[in-house]
């Protein structure tokens, strides 16, 4: 489960995923998270 980077907080379910796919490569799926507390950011979805 991804991890708030400011506060440490786990969040299930990311509120957008979309997949970053380079050139040649397998794409990865990033996933927009919202914490608990209010902070936004980007990690790996699975
Ligand atoms: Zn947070």
């Amino acid at each position: 489960m991804p991890k708030c980077p400011k506060c440490g907080a786990e969040v299930d379910k990311p509120i957008k995923v979309w997949v970053l796919a380079p050139k040649g490569r397998k794409g990865v799926k990033i996933g927009l998270y919202k914490c608990p507390n209010g902070h936004y950011f980007r990690a790996k979805a699975e």
